[in-house]
């Protein structure tokens, strides 16, 4: 068994509750000396945690789970002590001295993945549920951990290998090669897979949406409705992050949701050039998050009936010329128009590559035409109605699936030859069983591994 490692679990400040976590061979050993004696499996029972001298640090509920019942497999024991920081680092002291050392970011849970509590996707869905910006995505994280996402790739590599099966076994006995393919019906099959692996991405990239949310780009000029926007954009204004003076990278960002999708907006106007270095720095991150843009919104001014001025088109010019421009006409209570979509073929603002460009009419100030608005920004993204039954996924799963994607479609190709290459077919199987079960972390890299684990929190 590995060494044994121990965290603060729960988060840094003071709070009601704090919690010690250890994992390792070294647990019956440390509950000797913080507890003395040992807790019955898996009941919370009450205890006075012990320093070095048997001076009382702490008194709470302590958790004991045997091996191999607990979160990693391993002995676990769970302090549950008071949320102070001075008395948890006390506590986390006496556990090292008694033969711990500090998790890092992740460990425990890359201790249930490595002794088979967890799968990988599974793994990822546990730091996915306490990232996670929405409650939509936290319920998508929730199913993804109860294993919806795994059994589903589960059910596909079970399918492959039925089908690989077949191809193998062909492979042994060429003479009968193309009878025994259709007899299995091999073309049924893999098209039945293909179908599948297509649904399963479309979902992912749905969750990968919740996960990851859109990042929009604000652009106008002064006055022309971009903060009313913003407002409206927030709904009720809970979600909307105010603005943290000093803390450039806040200023011009601000984090909404649109059903339970999280939407960055930068707002440009922050964009603009500045003597003072720190903010420079913060505007060149800013840059980069443009760089990853999902979408422009080019405000304008209906009433004036005015264009974008020349400091718009400045910053329009420094958009990536791939970024989605939507033209957005606020103010149309002055103007006295209706709430509208129109799709214009005159391209957007600065943007000469999309012929049909989108405009949406609305007054930011009545709030008309708002709801209109985040149906073109959902549209454009991609995103789907009903967000229910997602799993959270990652851009890491959705390469994988569309890798698999890729060697499906190779090996139908193969299969309609005649004859068909079976050494290319059984290639081509193999490559979409290994990328599908890289998402669930049965061919992983330890690299990948360690990229995966170092992003959690400590104690997790
Ligand atoms: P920003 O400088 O682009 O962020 O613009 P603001 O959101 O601060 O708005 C500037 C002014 O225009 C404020 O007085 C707003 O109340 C007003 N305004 C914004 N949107 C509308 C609108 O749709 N209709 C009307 N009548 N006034 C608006």
């Amino acid at each position: 068994m590995p060494d044994t490692i121990a965290a603060i679990a729960t988060p840094p400040g003071r709070g009601g509750v704090g919690v010690v976590r250890v994992s390792g061979a070294n647990v019956p050993a440390i509950i000797a000396g913080v507890l003395q004696r040992l807790p019955a499996p898996r009941v919370a029972t009450l205890a006075t945690f012990l320093g070095a001298q048997g001076e009382a640090i702490d008194r709470g509920l302590a958790l004991y789970f045997p091996a191999p019942r607990s979160y990693t497999g391993e002995p676990v024991l769970e302090l549950h002590g008071h949320g102070g920081p001075a008395v948890l680092r006390l506590l986390l002291a006496r556990c090292e001295e008694l033969g711990a050392r500090l998790a890092r970011p992740g460990e425990f849970t890359q201790r249930a993945f490595l002794n088979g509590k967890l799968d990988l996707a599974q793994a990822e869905s546990v730091a996915d549920l306490i990232d996670a910006a929405t409650a939509t995505a936290a319920r998508a994280a929730a199913r993804s951990l109860s294993g919806a996402f795994s059994r589903e790739i589960h059910a596909l590599v079970a399918a492959l290998i039925e089908l690989r099966m077949f191809t193998e076994a062909t492979l042994d006995f060429p003479e009968e090669e193309v009878d025994f393919l259709c007899a299995a019906d091999a073309r049924g099959k893999l098209a039945a897979i293909e179908a599948q692996v297509a649904g399963v991405l479309a979902r992912a990239r749905q969750g990968a949406l919740l996960r990851d949310g859109l990042t929009v780009v604000l652009v106008g000029r002064p006055n022309v409705g971009k903060s009313s926007l913003l407002n409206q954009l927030a709904g009720d204004a809970i979600a909307i992050v105010t603005p943290i003076a000093g803390t450039t990278r806040d200023a011009v960002r601000s984090q909404i949701e649109i059903r339970g999708i999280p939407l960055t907006v930068i707002d440009t106007a922050g964009l603009r050039p500045t003597d003072d270095p720190i903010e420079t720095l913060g505007i060149g991150r800013t840059w980069a998050a443009v760089e990853r843009a999902d979408l422009a919104l080019v405000l304008i001014d209906a009433a004036a009936g005015e264009e974008t001025t020349d400091a718009d088109a400045a910053i329009l010019r420094e958009l990536p010329a791939t970024l989605r421009r939507l033209v957005v006409h606020n103010k149309i209570d002055l103007a006295g128009v209706d709430p509208k979509i129109e799709t214009r073929v005159a391209p957007a603002p600065g943007d000469e590559s999309t012929p049909a460009q989108r405009h949406v009419f609305l007054s930011a100030k009545t709030g008309a035409g708002v709801e209109l608005l985040r149906e073109v920004i959902l549209d454009l993204a991609g995103a789907h109605e009903d967000m229910e039954g997602t799993f959270l996924a990652r851009e890491r799963h959705l390469h994988a699936l569309r890798a698999a994607a890729g060697h499906l479609r190779a090996a139908a190709l193969h299969l309609e030859a005649t004859p068909p290459p079976l050494e290319l077919l059984a290639e081509e199987l193999r490559s979409a069983q290994t990328s599908l079960a890289a998402i669930t972390g049965e061919f992983t890299s330890d690299d990948l591994l360690g990229v995966i684990f170092s992003r959690f929190c400590i104690g997790k």
